[in-house]
Protein backbone atom coordinates (compact mmCIF):
# COMPACT_ATOMS: atom_id res chain seq x y z
CA UNK A 1 0.00 0.00 0.00
CA UNK A 2 1.59 3.49 -0.85
CA UNK A 3 1.01 5.78 1.60
CA UNK A 4 -0.83 9.41 1.26
CA UNK A 5 1.71 12.00 2.74
CA UNK A 6 0.03 14.26 4.75
CA UNK A 7 1.58 17.81 4.15
CA UNK A 8 1.63 19.46 7.46
CA UNK A 9 3.16 22.13 5.26
CA UNK A 10 -0.10 22.58 2.97
CA UNK A 11 -2.39 22.14 5.97
CA UNK A 12 -0.33 24.65 7.85
CA UNK A 13 -0.57 27.07 5.11
CA UNK A 14 -4.68 26.89 4.38
CA UNK A 15 -4.95 27.24 8.52
CA UNK A 16 -3.22 30.45 8.42
CA UNK A 17 -4.82 31.94 5.39
CA UNK A 18 -8.26 31.38 7.77
CA UNK A 19 -6.12 33.03 10.41
CA UNK A 20 -5.21 36.14 7.59
CA UNK A 21 -8.86 36.36 7.20
CA UNK A 22 -9.72 36.12 11.36
CA UNK A 23 -7.52 38.64 12.25
CA UNK A 24 -8.31 41.39 9.13
CA UNK A 25 -12.11 40.97 10.24
CA UNK A 26 -10.71 41.53 13.99
CA UNK A 27 -8.82 44.44 13.26
CA UNK A 28 -11.62 46.37 10.68
CA UNK A 29 -14.92 45.07 12.98
CA UNK A 30 -13.52 45.23 16.68
CA UNK A 31 -9.98 47.58 16.05
CA UNK A 32 -8.30 44.70 17.76
CA UNK A 33 -5.25 43.68 16.73
CA UNK A 34 -3.68 40.60 18.77
CA UNK A 35 0.09 40.90 20.00
CA UNK A 36 2.73 38.37 20.73
CA UNK A 37 6.04 38.47 22.72
CA UNK A 38 8.50 36.16 22.69
CA UNK A 39 10.82 36.58 24.93
CA UNK A 40 14.65 34.47 24.53
CA UNK A 41 16.90 34.20 27.09
CA UNK A 42 20.49 33.50 25.66
CA UNK A 43 21.78 33.17 22.18
CA UNK A 44 20.77 29.49 21.62
CA UNK A 45 21.14 29.18 17.44
CA UNK A 46 17.98 26.84 17.01
CA UNK A 47 16.11 29.08 19.64
CA UNK A 48 16.82 31.95 18.07
CA UNK A 49 15.49 30.52 14.45
CA UNK A 50 12.50 29.51 16.32
CA UNK A 51 11.38 32.65 17.89
CA UNK A 52 12.56 34.55 14.34
CA UNK A 53 10.20 32.12 12.43
CA UNK A 54 7.32 32.67 15.21
CA UNK A 55 7.65 36.40 14.86
CA UNK A 56 7.83 36.52 10.94
CA UNK A 57 4.69 34.10 11.11
CA UNK A 58 3.01 36.46 13.09
CA UNK A 59 3.85 40.06 10.89
CA UNK A 60 2.73 37.42 8.09
CA UNK A 61 -0.89 37.31 9.64
CA UNK A 62 -0.97 40.90 10.88
CA UNK A 63 -0.55 40.12 14.23
CA UNK A 64 0.95 42.24 16.52
CA UNK A 65 4.84 41.21 17.43
CA UNK A 66 7.44 42.21 20.13
CA UNK A 67 11.00 40.10 20.22
CA UNK A 68 13.13 40.62 23.47
CA UNK A 69 16.59 39.08 23.38
CA UNK A 70 17.91 39.16 27.01
CA UNK A 71 21.79 38.72 27.74
CA UNK A 72 22.09 34.74 29.28
CA UNK A 73 22.94 35.95 32.50
CA UNK A 74 20.15 37.54 32.91
CA UNK A 75 18.90 36.64 36.45
CA UNK A 76 15.16 34.50 37.65
CA UNK A 77 14.00 38.00 39.16
CA UNK A 78 14.01 40.04 35.98
CA UNK A 79 12.71 37.89 34.21
CA UNK A 80 9.84 37.54 36.12
CA UNK A 81 9.75 41.46 36.03
CA UNK A 82 9.83 41.20 32.17
CA UNK A 83 6.75 38.49 32.51
CA UNK A 84 5.03 40.33 35.04
CA UNK A 85 5.37 43.85 32.42
CA UNK A 86 3.59 42.09 29.46
CA UNK A 87 0.47 40.35 32.02
CA UNK A 88 -0.50 43.99 32.66
CA UNK A 89 0.35 44.91 29.08
CA UNK A 90 -3.24 45.37 27.23
CA UNK A 91 -1.89 45.48 23.85
CA UNK A 92 -0.21 41.95 24.26
CA UNK A 93 -2.61 38.49 24.31
CA UNK A 94 0.19 36.06 24.22
CA UNK A 95 3.33 35.80 26.09
CA UNK A 96 5.71 32.79 24.50
CA UNK A 97 9.16 31.98 26.78
CA UNK A 98 11.13 30.15 24.83
CA UNK A 99 12.64 27.10 25.75
CA UNK A 100 15.10 25.80 27.57
CA UNK A 101 15.78 28.57 29.31
CA UNK A 102 19.40 28.53 31.24
CA UNK A 103 20.72 26.62 34.07
CA UNK A 104 19.91 29.13 36.49
CA UNK A 105 16.63 30.03 35.80
CA UNK A 106 13.88 27.67 37.42
CA UNK A 107 11.17 26.94 34.41
CA UNK A 108 8.15 26.22 36.59
CA UNK A 109 8.68 29.35 37.94
CA UNK A 110 8.67 31.33 35.03
CA UNK A 111 5.93 29.62 33.08
CA UNK A 112 3.60 29.47 35.97
CA UNK A 113 3.93 33.85 36.13
CA UNK A 114 2.74 33.87 32.98
CA UNK A 115 -0.93 34.88 33.54
CA UNK A 116 -3.00 31.63 31.99
CA UNK A 117 -4.88 33.98 29.66
CA UNK A 118 -2.00 34.76 27.47
CA UNK A 119 -0.56 31.29 27.98
CA UNK A 120 -0.59 30.97 24.30
CA UNK A 121 2.25 27.76 24.62
CA UNK A 122 -0.54 26.16 27.12
CA UNK A 123 2.02 25.26 29.41
CA UNK A 124 0.60 26.88 32.74
CA UNK A 125 -0.69 24.25 35.24
CA UNK A 126 -4.24 26.43 34.93
CA UNK A 127 -4.20 25.19 30.59
CA UNK A 128 -2.90 21.91 31.61
CA UNK A 129 -5.96 21.26 34.22
CA UNK A 130 -8.24 22.37 31.98
CA UNK A 131 -7.35 20.51 28.65
CA UNK A 132 -7.43 17.15 31.32
CA UNK A 133 -11.23 18.29 31.99
CA UNK A 134 -12.36 19.02 28.45
CA UNK A 135 -12.33 22.51 29.15
CA UNK A 136 -11.86 25.73 26.68
CA UNK A 137 -8.35 26.37 27.11
CA UNK A 138 -4.96 27.05 25.23
CA UNK A 139 -3.87 23.07 23.95
CA UNK A 140 -0.08 23.47 23.52
CA UNK A 141 0.91 24.07 20.77
CA UNK A 142 2.58 20.95 18.70
CA UNK A 143 -0.30 18.31 19.75
CA UNK A 144 -2.85 20.77 18.91
CA UNK A 145 -1.73 20.73 15.65
CA UNK A 146 -1.70 16.75 15.41
CA UNK A 147 -5.32 17.14 16.06
CA UNK A 148 -5.79 19.46 13.13
CA UNK A 149 -3.46 17.37 11.02
CA UNK A 150 -6.00 14.10 12.17
CA UNK A 151 -8.71 16.07 11.68
CA UNK A 152 -8.38 18.05 8.37
CA UNK A 153 -6.80 14.65 6.71
CA UNK A 154 -9.50 12.42 7.48
CA UNK A 155 -8.50 10.28 9.95
CA UNK A 156 -10.91 8.96 12.55
CA UNK A 157 -10.16 8.75 15.69
CA UNK A 158 -13.52 7.14 17.64
CA UNK A 159 -12.79 3.80 18.58
CA UNK A 160 -9.12 3.63 17.54
CA UNK A 161 -6.46 2.13 19.10
CA UNK A 162 -3.93 4.94 19.09
CA UNK A 163 -0.29 4.43 20.45
CA UNK A 164 1.93 7.10 21.54
CA UNK A 165 5.72 7.00 22.35
CA UNK A 166 7.24 9.27 24.45
CA UNK A 167 5.45 10.95 27.24
CA UNK A 168 7.24 14.40 27.49
CA UNK A 169 5.20 17.48 28.96
CA UNK A 170 4.98 19.13 25.87
CA UNK A 171 3.76 16.13 23.54
CA UNK A 172 3.36 12.85 24.32
CA UNK A 173 1.14 13.14 27.98
CA UNK A 174 -1.37 16.30 26.49
CA UNK A 175 -1.72 13.91 23.06
CA UNK A 176 -2.48 11.02 24.92
CA UNK A 177 -4.77 12.97 26.77
CA UNK A 178 -6.43 15.06 24.00
CA UNK A 179 -7.00 11.70 22.24
CA UNK A 180 -9.20 9.88 24.86
CA UNK A 181 -11.14 13.14 25.53
CA UNK A 182 -15.00 12.74 24.48
CA UNK A 183 -15.31 15.21 21.19
CA UNK A 184 -13.85 15.93 17.53
CA UNK A 185 -10.38 13.89 17.20
CA UNK A 186 -10.82 12.02 20.46
CA UNK A 187 -12.54 9.64 21.81
CA UNK A 188 -10.14 7.31 21.06
CA UNK A 189 -8.41 3.95 23.39
CA UNK A 190 -5.02 5.15 23.93
CA UNK A 191 -1.71 3.85 24.88
CA UNK A 192 1.41 5.53 26.31
CA UNK A 193 4.73 4.12 25.73
CA UNK A 194 7.99 5.24 27.12
CA UNK A 195 11.87 3.05 28.08
CA UNK A 196 9.92 1.27 30.48
CA UNK A 197 7.32 -0.13 28.33
CA UNK A 198 7.66 -3.91 27.70
CA UNK A 199 7.41 -5.24 24.32
CA UNK A 200 6.89 -1.49 22.56
CA UNK A 201 7.01 -3.16 19.38
CA UNK A 202 3.80 -5.39 20.56
CA UNK A 203 2.16 -2.22 21.40
CA UNK A 204 2.70 -0.67 18.23
CA UNK A 205 1.47 -3.12 16.20
CA UNK A 206 -1.78 -3.18 17.30
CA UNK A 207 -2.09 1.12 16.51
CA UNK A 208 -4.61 1.99 13.90
CA UNK A 209 -2.79 5.50 14.87
CA UNK A 210 1.03 5.93 16.06
CA UNK A 211 2.36 8.87 17.15
CA UNK A 212 6.11 9.00 17.81
CA UNK A 213 7.48 11.91 19.84
CA UNK A 214 11.08 10.31 20.85
CA UNK A 215 13.56 12.28 19.35
CA UNK A 216 15.58 8.60 18.50
CA UNK A 217 15.99 8.99 14.70
CA UNK A 218 13.80 6.36 12.46
CA UNK A 219 13.40 4.30 15.60
CA UNK A 220 9.80 2.87 14.63
CA UNK A 221 10.45 0.26 11.67
CA UNK A 222 8.21 -1.18 9.33
CA UNK A 223 8.18 -4.42 11.28
CA UNK A 224 6.67 -2.24 14.17
CA UNK A 225 3.18 -1.57 12.46
CA UNK A 226 0.59 -2.72 10.89
CA UNK A 227 -0.98 -2.29 7.42
CA UNK A 228 -2.97 0.59 7.17
CA UNK A 229 -1.55 2.50 10.10
CA UNK A 230 -1.74 6.28 10.31
CA UNK A 231 1.15 8.07 11.33
CA UNK A 232 2.52 11.46 12.70
CA UNK A 233 6.26 11.80 13.32
CA UNK A 234 6.75 14.09 15.68
CA UNK A 235 10.53 13.42 16.00
CA UNK A 236 12.99 16.24 14.47
CA UNK A 237 16.50 14.74 14.93
CA UNK A 238 19.64 15.92 13.25
CA UNK A 239 21.29 12.74 11.62
CA UNK A 240 24.53 15.01 9.35
CA UNK A 241 24.70 18.24 7.79
CA UNK A 242 24.64 18.35 3.45
CA UNK A 243 27.66 19.69 1.38
CA UNK A 244 26.08 23.34 1.95
CA UNK A 245 26.12 23.61 5.36
CA UNK A 246 22.41 22.54 6.11
CA UNK A 247 21.03 20.05 8.84
CA UNK A 248 20.11 16.55 7.54
CA UNK A 249 17.04 15.52 9.35
CA UNK A 250 15.18 12.33 10.54
CA UNK A 251 12.28 11.93 12.16
CA UNK A 252 11.23 8.80 14.78
CA UNK A 253 9.93 6.85 11.93
CA UNK A 254 11.71 5.02 9.64
CA UNK A 255 9.90 6.74 6.46
CA UNK A 256 10.89 4.79 4.07
CA UNK A 257 10.41 1.97 4.92
CA UNK A 258 6.82 2.76 7.43
CA UNK A 259 5.22 4.32 4.53
CA UNK A 260 4.89 1.29 2.16
CA UNK A 261 2.85 -0.24 4.85
CA UNK A 262 1.04 2.91 6.49
CA UNK A 263 -2.81 4.44 5.00
CA UNK A 264 -0.88 7.98 5.74
CA UNK A 265 2.07 9.37 7.19
CA UNK A 266 3.58 13.24 7.76
CA UNK A 267 7.44 13.14 6.86
CA UNK A 268 10.11 15.00 8.50
CA UNK A 269 10.86 17.55 7.34
CA UNK A 270 7.26 19.32 6.50
CA UNK A 271 4.59 17.31 8.72
CA UNK A 272 3.82 18.30 12.48
CA UNK A 273 7.02 20.93 12.26
CA UNK A 274 5.26 24.10 10.50
CA UNK A 275 1.58 22.91 12.42
CA UNK A 276 3.51 23.65 15.79
CA UNK A 277 4.17 27.74 14.99
CA UNK A 278 0.41 27.89 13.22
CA UNK A 279 -1.45 26.88 16.53
CA UNK A 280 0.69 29.41 18.24
CA UNK A 281 -0.49 31.73 16.05
CA UNK A 282 -4.21 30.64 16.43
CA UNK A 283 -3.94 30.58 20.10
CA UNK A 284 -2.72 33.93 20.10
CA UNK A 285 -5.79 34.99 17.94
CA UNK A 286 -7.84 32.71 20.50
CA UNK A 287 -5.97 34.80 23.46
CA UNK A 288 -7.03 38.20 21.45
CA UNK A 289 -10.59 37.68 20.66
CA UNK A 290 -10.95 36.46 24.84
CA UNK A 291 -9.65 39.22 26.03
CA UNK A 292 -12.18 41.95 23.89
CA UNK A 293 -14.46 38.84 25.51
CA UNK A 294 -15.20 37.79 21.81
CA UNK A 295 -15.68 34.23 23.02
P1 LIG B 1 11.58 14.34 25.38
O1 LIG B 1 11.12 15.32 26.40
O2 LIG B 1 13.03 14.03 25.27
O3 LIG B 1 10.80 12.98 25.67
C1 LIG B 1 11.08 11.82 24.93
C2 LIG B 1 10.18 10.71 25.36
O4 LIG B 1 10.49 9.57 24.58
C3 LIG B 1 10.36 10.31 26.84
O5 LIG B 1 9.10 10.10 27.41
C4 LIG B 1 11.14 9.00 26.76
O6 LIG B 1 10.80 8.08 27.76
C5 LIG B 1 10.72 8.45 25.41
N1 LIG B 1 11.78 7.62 24.84
C6 LIG B 1 13.04 7.99 24.53
N2 LIG B 1 13.71 6.94 24.02
C7 LIG B 1 12.85 5.89 24.01
C8 LIG B 1 12.95 4.56 23.61
N3 LIG B 1 14.07 4.07 23.11
N4 LIG B 1 11.86 3.78 23.75
C9 LIG B 1 10.70 4.26 24.26
N5 LIG B 1 10.54 5.54 24.65
C10 LIG B 1 11.61 6.34 24.52
O7 LIG B 1 11.11 14.70 23.94
P2 LIG B 1 9.98 15.68 23.33
O8 LIG B 1 10.23 17.05 23.76
O9 LIG B 1 8.63 15.09 23.50
O10 LIG B 1 10.36 15.57 21.78
C11 LIG B 1 10.35 14.34 21.10
C12 LIG B 1 10.79 14.57 19.66
O11 LIG B 1 9.85 15.45 19.05
C13 LIG B 1 12.15 15.26 19.52
O12 LIG B 1 12.77 14.78 18.34
C14 LIG B 1 11.79 16.72 19.35
O13 LIG B 1 12.76 17.45 18.63
C15 LIG B 1 10.52 16.61 18.56
N6 LIG B 1 9.60 17.74 18.71
C16 LIG B 1 9.12 18.28 17.58
C17 LIG B 1 8.21 19.31 17.64
C18 LIG B 1 7.66 19.88 16.37
O14 LIG B 1 7.06 20.94 16.39
N7 LIG B 1 7.81 19.19 15.26
C19 LIG B 1 7.81 19.81 18.88
C20 LIG B 1 8.30 19.23 20.03
C21 LIG B 1 9.19 18.16 19.94
P3 LIG B 1 11.08 8.29 29.33
O15 LIG B 1 10.04 9.28 29.79
O16 LIG B 1 10.89 6.96 29.92
O17 LIG B 1 12.48 8.83 29.44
Amino acid sequence: MAANIISGTEVAKAIREELKVEVAELTEKHGIVPGLVTILVGEDPASQSYVAAKNKSAHALGIHSEQVTLDVDTPEADLLALVEKYNNDPKINGILVQLPLPKHINEANVLYAINPDKDVDGFHPVNVGKMVLGEQCFLPCTPHGILELLVRSGVETSGAEVVVVGRSNIVGKPIANLMLQKREAGNATVTLCHTRTKDMAAHCRRADILIAAVGVPKMITADMVKDGVAVIDVGVNRIGMSSTGKAILAGDVDFEGVKEKASCITPVPGGVGPMTITMLMKNTVQAAKMAANLI
